[in-house]
């Protein structure tokens, strides 16, 4: 038990002589009368921490609005697209385009698409 926190004091030793390095440095520079630049660079380390963290939640947010998921018309094959542009079924070939929140055929204009009804005879004998 005691050799374990004495091996933990060991490993943070260094690690605590360098922020005690750096803020004497600070400290002295305060004292010269840069305490403007200490700012300065605080503020700026504090600026790169927090850039790449609002890029990923601003990445996240577009994602959410401009990703689309649903199944090929075609297929039932389960898609994933960007909104507003077109997009191919790995599964069938199919071009599709997102309208309303669901996957369509891109077809020329004047096409019209029908659903195919199974209809079953009934043989009737007398
Ligand atoms: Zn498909």
């Amino acid at each position: 038990m005691n050799s374990g926190n004495s091996s933990s004091f060991v490993f943070n030793l260094p690690t605590l002589r360098t922020w005690l390095i750096w803020l004497a440095v600070f400290w002295l520079l305060g004292l010269v009368g840069l305490g403007w630049l200490v700012r300065s660079l605080l503020i700026l380390v504090a600026f790169l921490m927090l850039v790449p963290v609002i890029v990923l939640i601003g990445f996240r947010w577009w994602v959410h609005r401009n990703v689309l998921q649903a199944p090929c018309p075609v297929c039932q094959a389960q898609l994933i697209g960007l909104k507003k542009t077109s997009t191919q079924c790995p599964s069938c070939g199919t071009t599709l385009q997102v309208v309303e929140g669901q996957f369509q055929r891109l077809s020329a204009p004047g096409t019209i698409d029908v659903d195919a009804v199974d209809v079953t005879v009934q043989v009737l004998e007398d």
